[in-house]
């Protein structure tokens, strides 16, 4: 299939979409999180209609659901297309005031609302992009391209669909749902309703990116108390938690860091303490790829405590594990024709797919253990969640096309029963 240019669709939809403040809410009780997000989810339901998509639906919770009717008779699974309206609380998602480069030629790009530069020196994937169009911000708020880009792709996409009846694919429902950056993105998604047998979220970065695993991630409190006593008049009398605290850490193996890995290794994040003399917490993120990894960090976690008390005393402290998510790599390993079809398209585009694990999570990994099998897919947008985010234009019309051609892969690949139909 040749390439389809959306550039113009795609740039006019990303400008509209950062400049919609959206930002999120992790301290909030509400949901969605902030309403400043509802102001882009109603102008996406008004635009959705004025689209001629089917069964619009956006609930009280902020999930916005629409359908873009098959065009072929033949049973393919039914396609979703996911991205999120939310911007990162990191950074300011006020005013965003988004900068247009056109024909991007290598040098310094400035970032007229705070004299920085946006240089290739410090970012080098610039250098990949040279002659592309490229949206930056103006250096006072993050861009937002995540993951307005994913909406902008998903609705070019199902623009150039409906214009295009004679291009076959199945059912295509298509979702836009609130506070993924907080983590609470399929808090509320309703899977029954959206009805998609699997689906892809548009939420990734440089151009190839196609990713089916994720961290598992356990958050832990591990406790240890103390005595308060007037420190004036405190010699052999006062326990002072935060010292056992100090000497609880010091027990943990140091290589197990966030500094000290990468790729497929794991880390046990000493993430915040808090408390006083008396009672001390610390907080730790345990994050790795393989759960037989994961569970023996845990084990470390209690083993330290027992040898703190087998020093001070049965009472001297505590471990709590809370589990976050898992891998969603356990449940992919079942659809593999997610990631096979989605490489196909992408090589088909020239495009060498780019496969490796997120070292965080997604969405898409809690969706995948709610029922609905989400890899996620490259947009293009670069330095996330701060001022020297960016996006290539041309990189979306990637994005888009490799979606395209997913729609399309849909109703011919070789299904084996039991897959998902
Ligand atoms: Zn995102």
């Amino acid at each position: 299939m040749a390439n389809i240019s959306l550039n113009k669709a795609l740039l006019a939809r990303l400008l509209r979409y950062t400049q919609i403040y959206t930002t999120s809410d992790a301290s909030s009780q509400t949901v969605p999180s902030t309403p400043q997000q509802w102001d882009l989810l109603h102008l996406l339901k008004e635009e959705m209609q004025a689209l001629g998509l089917s069964d619009i639906s956006l609930d009280d919770k902020g999930y916005l659901f629409a359908t873009l009717p098959a065009t072929i008779d033949k049973p393919v699974p039914v396609l979703g297309l996911l991205a999120h309206v939310d911007t990162a609380p990191a950074f300011n998602g006020k005013n965003v005031k988004p900068q247009v480069i056109e024909r991007y030629g290598g040098n310094d790009i400035l970032l007229a609302g705070s004299g920085d530069k946006l240089s290739a020196k410090v970012f080098p994937s610039l250098n990949k992009l040279i002659g592309h169009t490229l949206v930056t911000t103006d250096g006072t708020s993050l861009l937002g391209a995540d993951d307005k880009s994913g909406i902008a792709i998903i609705l070019s996409v199902v623009e150039y669909l409906l214009a295009h009846p004679e291009i076959p694919h199945g059912k295509i429902r298509i979702g836009f749902t609130p506070d993924e950056e907080i983590g609470r993105g399929a808090k509320h998604f309703d899977v029954a309703k959206f009805g998609a047998d699997v689906a892809y979220t548009l939420d990734g970065g440089p151009v190839g990116e196609l990713q089916y695993e994720t961290f598992n991630a356990d958050e832990a409190t591990v406790t240890l108390y103390g005595r308060s006593v007037h420190p004036g008049y405190a010699k052999d009398t006062m326990i002072n938690a935060w010292t056992r605290a100090c000497e609880y850490q010091h027990l943990l193996p140091p290589h197990l860091t966030p500094p000290t890995s990468e790729a497929r290794q794991g880390f046990i994040f000493l993430r915040n303490m808090e408390g006083s003399t008396d009672e001390c917490r610390i907080h730790y993120a345990l994050r790795s790829f393989e759960r037989a990894e994961i569970e023996n960090y845990q084990k470390m976690l209690f083993e330290t405590m027992e040898k703190m008390q087998q020093k001070y005393g049965e009472q001297c402290g505590k471990v709590e594990i809370k589990e976050h998510y898992r891998n969603m790599g356990e449940v992919l390993v079942h659809y593999l024709y997610l990631i096979d079809i989605a490489k196909q398209a992408m090589e088909s585009q020239g495009i060498t797919p780019n496969i490796d694990p997120i070292r965080g999570g997604t969405d898409g990994a809690r969706l995948s253990f709610m029922g609905l099998p989400t890899p996620n897919l490259f947009t293009g947008g670069e330095n996330f969640h701060g001022p020297f985010e960016f996006i290539s234009v041309d990189t979306m019309n990637q994005s888009a096309n490799v979606v395209i051609n997913i729609a399309q892969k849909f109703t011919t690949y070789p299904f084996h029963s039991g897959e998902s139909l």
